[in-house]
């Protein structure tokens, strides 16, 4: 197997195959770069996936604020996790890999192999390739049309004063008020890195098209003068920017996995731990696939493709596809109540709604006492958007395998 891409997908994709047995190699175009992202993700999702101790911090007090005097402790710990320890414990599963530096530029299909060639005229042959090359994929299908994008500015500051309370992480802070123009709803997303270091972030959550950079950095800087918290030194920038609806990956002769196969959840924008737990159904379904006698690469490709996205799976993306549509079209005070009464479900339906671990049943569900919990003008607003394409189109493929039975 020849995984192409060395972010966390392509990495936990490694890992992954080389613990099911099987012979696995990395290609990509620079081994030794350093990821450079601000990854955060619940420390329940982590010790799921295996890796619980790949944190920088943790922090038990994690906080919503929906709005000036609407502000909740959620019980559930978040943690930012650490780039180089995450590495290191992926590096330690995968053993001796074989690890290539090359840009894939170009596939080629044959009958028991791919056949992968790089910029630098190299080819590399194996029985099935994986591109986690993340968006837009190198070797797989591409969207046309406007795509949804999840933007943010965030930097690492030391402060005069706490932007927020010491020692908690705020998911989300969707005060509107420092804003002359408080439309569309972007949030304060910032944790106590706890050494006189804070990370702040302004993030617009999904907007089609993108909401620019620049507006964020003023939101940010306005947002913190507001509170009497200028950063007193800014140590590091961060600029975020990622699609939150490109297109399930088509069948080929390449296996999508990782962002590259829009694993990236459409109505959050997490991504990192959900590669995580499920690289062990990428790398079985490779196994099972690759164990029959005389199989086609192109039937390896398609059963492996098949384990990243079960049909259980397309149901619960297309239900998180109507949950994407319906965050689209809310302003800023439908958007805090919206997330007031999501915060406010049953800490298994919410968890489970972000971590992507429920069932579509379970999901659906979870939506319905959702939109029943909501103040009635905002179940209208959410109500008038799943009527309505595209979210029409997402919430019948949800629904209609049910229908009918299969
Ligand atoms: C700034 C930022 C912050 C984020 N924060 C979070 C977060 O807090 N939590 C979370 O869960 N998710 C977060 N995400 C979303 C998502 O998890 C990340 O985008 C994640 O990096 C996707 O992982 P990936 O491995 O699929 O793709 P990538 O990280 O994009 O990795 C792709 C890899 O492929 C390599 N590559 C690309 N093209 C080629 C080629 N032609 N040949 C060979 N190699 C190639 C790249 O060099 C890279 O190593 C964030 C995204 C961004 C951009």
């Amino acid at each position: 197997v020849l995984v192409v891409g060395g972010g966390p997908a392509g990495l936990a994709a490694v890992a992954a195959c080389a613990d099911a047995g099987l012979d696995v190699g990395l290609l990509t175009d620079d081994p030794e770069a350093p990821w450079t992202q601000t990854y955060g993700a619940w420390h329940d999702e982590l010790a799921a996936a295996g890796f619980p101790g790949v944190t920088v911090r943790c922090w038990t007090d994690t906080r919503v604020r929906t709005a000036v005097d609407a502000e909740r402790s959620l019980g559930r710990a978040y943690c930012l996790i650490d780039n180089d320890r995450l590495r290191s414990a992926l590096w330690a599963r995968a053993g001796a890999v074989t690890v290539t530096a090359g840009r894939a530029v170009a596939l080629e299909h044959h009958r028991d192999r791919v056949v992968v060639t790089t910029m630098d005229g190299g080819r590399h042959l194996a029985r099935a390739v994986v591109d986690a090359t993340g968006q837009p994929p190198v070797l797989g299908s591409r969207r046309r049309g406007a795509l949804a994008y999840q933007t943010a500015y965030g930097m690492v500051a030391t402060f005069d004063r706490p932007p927020i309370a010491a020692g908690t992480a705020c998911l989300m802070d969707l005060d509107a008020a420092p804003f002359a123009d408080r439309e569309p709803p972007t949030f304060l997303y910032a944790m106590d890195l706890g050494d006189g270091r804070w990370f702040v972030e302004e993030t617009c959550l999904a907007r089609r098209p993108a909401l620019p950079l620049h507006v964020l950095e003023a939101r940010l800087r306005r947002r913190l003068a507001a509170r009497g918290a200028p950063p007193q030194r800014e140590l590091s920038v961060e600029r975020c920017a990622f699609p939150m609806d490109p297109p399930l990956p088509a069948r080929g002769p390449a296996i999508a996995f990782g962002a590259a196969a829009a694993m990236v959840h459409p109505a959050t924008g997490y991504h990192v731990a959900i590669a995580l737990r499920r690289a062990p159904d990428l790398a079985n379904g490779l196994r099972r696939a690759l164990a029959s006698p005389g199989v086609s690469a192109a039937a390896v490709a398609s059963a492996a493709s098949d384990a990243v996205w079960p049909p259980a799976l397309r149901r619960q993306h297309a239900l998180y596809r109507v949950g994407l549509e319906v965050l689209l079209r809310l302003d800023v005070p439908a958007t805090q109540r919206f997330f007031d009464a999501f915060f406010a479900l049953p800490p298994a339906d919410w968890h489970g709604y972000l971590s992507r671990t429920t069932s579509p049943a379970r999901t659906q569900a979870t939506m319905l006492r959702l939109l029943w919990a909501l103040p009635p003008d905002v179940r209208r607003a959410v109500v008038h958007t799943v009527v309505r394409q595209p979210a029409r189109h997402w919430l019948a493929t949800a629904l209609l395998p049910q229908l009918s039975g299969r």
